[in-house]
């Protein structure tokens, strides 16, 4: 379905890194429009073009650039669909606020995404798990809502394990490099990254692992109420993960080794990977890449296709699929962090979430 008008929208931590990035996935968009802006004290007050240090490598849209920032508050104006990319220190309470003033809150925090009522959502791989909402209303006693996304890393990871699931996950092992623009602006001071690798990224393995289970895990039981989606089984796969901080400008890459119950060949997990689809290729959501894995056999460099309007930046890379000696099958996996992994993953849930009427 297509709203017969553009539906406004909020979005909370407007200034930052994510922040940023949601303007440009917003910019144009068919069903769409940025109405409103949120951000700290800092900020409120300022236009958008005083307060946000723009550092995309294109100009800020100028509609944009004149909108007033406000203070991150619930009020009249603001829409009931809104985007989150605030700070994890001050992103829950607020989040919270939010959706028990009746807003529906998509965040790219780390804050509520394991809650057991909240959906944490990749719309290809769980988007079954939207029926959480209702009972997280009547738990919380809240008309809102709040639904996450998952962390940068763990979506590069979830995408290309997703199709996995048939065969039985066992044990994966995983490396990240992931690129500077994950830690927000202005981030790692330069001298402490440039020509370093730094093998620590704080909470990041923890999330890997935990963020993995819950979005392969499984919608289960049916309360008193009728609704379905009482909980979420996790996946019992066990992850183990090594994060590290290198110094690029974006894009998470994961190097993995996964053992299988069953015992595919390179070729069939090739296959499994590139053919797999999801609900947004169905429903032919205006953001949903056409193939949310591309697998390539390129040796090197595999690139991300920015092709068209509809998923850019959203296609998760998956190459090197060969033997493992120790696990079975492994394969390194590259997505854009603060597309797939944030701002472009809140607008695919935001784009379900009004295809299956699930707006109020
Ligand atoms: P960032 O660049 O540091 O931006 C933080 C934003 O939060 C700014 O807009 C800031 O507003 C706002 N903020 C800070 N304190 C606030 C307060 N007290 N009240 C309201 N707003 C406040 O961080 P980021 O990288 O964009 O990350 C934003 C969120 O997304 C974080 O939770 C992060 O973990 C998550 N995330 C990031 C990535 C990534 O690749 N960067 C990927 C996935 C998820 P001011 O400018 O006014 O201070």
């Amino acid at each position: 379905m297509n709203p017969a008008h553009p539906i406004p929208v909020g979005l909370l931590g407007a200034t930052g890194m994510v922040g940023q990035q949601f303007v440009r996935q917003l910019e144009g968009h068919p069903w769409f429009r940025l109405a409103w802006l949120g951000a700290s004290s800092r900020s409120a007050g300022r236009s958008y073009a005083d307060a946000a240090h723009w550092v995309q490598d294109c100009p800020m849209p100028e509609d944009i650039g004149g909108l007033l920032v406000q203070g991150a508050a619930p009020g009249a104006e603001c829409p009931e669909l809104v985007f989150s990319a605030m700070d994890a220190s001050v992103a829950g309470g607020i989040e919270r606020a939010f959706a028990r003033a009746g807003h529906t809150v998509l965040s790219n925090s780390r804050n509520h995404r394991l809650d057991a009522d909240v959906p944490l959502v990749i719309p290809e791989v769980n988007p079954e798990h939207l029926a959480l909402i209702p009972h997280q209303r009547r738990e919380r006693g809240w008309s809102g809502a709040i639904v996450t996304n998952p962390n940068c890393s763990t979506v590069t990871l979830a995408l290309p394990l997703a199709p996995l699931r048939p065969l039985g996950i066992r044990r994966v092992l995983v490396s990240t490099l992931q690129a500077v623009s994950g830690a927000g602006y202005p981030g790692l001071p330069a001298v402490d990254v440039l020509g370093n690798a730094i093998p620590f990224i704080p909470g990041e393995e923890d999330k890997l692992g935990a963020e993995t289970a819950k979005i392969l895990g499984e919608l289960r039981g049916e309360d008193p109420v009728g609704d379905p989606g009482d909980h979420i089984d996790p996946y019992p796969a066990v992850v183990s993960a090594h994060c590290n901080r290198v110094a690029t400008i974006d894009g998470h890459l994961v190097c993995v080794s996964v053992e299988l119950e069953a015992r595919p060949s390179p070729a069939e997990v090739r296959s499994l990977m590139g053919g797999f689809r999801g609900r947004p290729q169905e429903l032919r959501l205006p953001t949903a890449p056409e193939r949310p894995v591309r697998v390539t056999e390129d040796p090197d460099r595999p690139q991300p296709r920015r092709d068209s309007m509809a998923g850019r930046g959203m296609t998760v890379t998956a190459g090197r699929i060969r033997e493992c000696p120790i696990l079975g099958i492994k394969f390194a996996a590259l997505g854009h962090n603060t597309i797939r992994g944030a701002a472009g993953a809140s607008v695919l849930n935001a784009e379900l979430l009004v295809a299956e009427g699930l707006l109020r």
